[in-house]
């Protein structure tokens, strides 16, 4: 017997295909714009320096699948799909090489966002909180193993809603590569097995109602699914 006050955070975990153990999240990093037609469409410029990041807790992640209602307080709540990989290793200010061989693992992922808040936290010069860390809004759908995903290139990756096209893109158009978050996130994080980056959205970002059924893929990777019921 434990003698915890209540019960601690159940640790998030995905399955993996081919592979009967489950990877446990531990963090979750996402880079923003990572996409020349996504910064383009948020009224911004990529940044070429270098990548920057914002963070989901882990205890906001769900299962692709999930059917959550709308969220409070927003009225403008978005899509995003992008590219997530998982960290297999201990990683600390690493070599290309490295960095690309601490990637143990890709999956289609859905950074859900209260572009509202978003804003206001621009407006303000404010954090993204309440814009990006929203409960429930970190949407994975299982990983794939890299080797058996290849090389990062020529995949398409979209988004439908109730099944009409709102994002497309092929993973080739990231500005900055995996391989390249990892060797600059490693900079400022020790990197461990478990972490979680979202690599950013491709253009086509817009706003879900309740009702709505989202459906990300990337060829190669399983599908991830968000449906939407009304607001609590
Ligand atoms: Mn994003």
């Amino acid at each position: 017997m434990s003698d915890y006050l209540f019960p601690p955070l159940e640790v998030f975990l995905l399955a993996v295909a081919g592979e009967a153990a489950e990877f446990p999240v531990r963090r979750i990093f996402c880079v923003g714009r990572n996409y020349v037609a996504h910064a383009q469409e948020m009224g911004g410029e990529v940044d070429r320096e270098a990548p920057w990041y914002f963070t989901k807790q882990a205890a906001h992640a769900v299962h692709s699948g999930a059917v959550l209602p709308y969220p409070p307080g927003t009225e403008n709540y978005h899509h995003e799909m992008e590219l997530a990989f998982a960290i297999g290793a201990p990683v600390f200010r690493a070599s290309a090489a490295e960095a690309q061989a601490a990637i143990y693992a890709y999956g289609c992922a859905l950074d859900m966002t209260r572009r509202d808040r978003q804003q206001d936290g621009k407006d303000n010069r404010r954090p993204w909180s309440l814009g990006k860390d929203v409960e429930g809004s970190a949407v994975f759908a299982g990983l794939t193993k890299a080797a058996d995903f290849g090389a990062v290139g020529g995949q398409r990756i979209h988004l439908q809603v109730n099944g009409e096209a709102r994002q497309g893109a092929v993973l080739a158009d990231m500005v900055w590569s995996c391989g390249e978050i990892v060797e600059h996130l490693s900079r400022y994080y020790h990197l461990q097995a478990g972490d979680i980056v979202m690599t950013g959205t491709p253009a086509g970002v817009g706003a879900v109602l309740a009702g709505d059924v989202i459906e990300g893929g990337i060829d190669g990777l399983a599908p991830v699914l968000l449906t939407l019921t009304d607001a609590e």
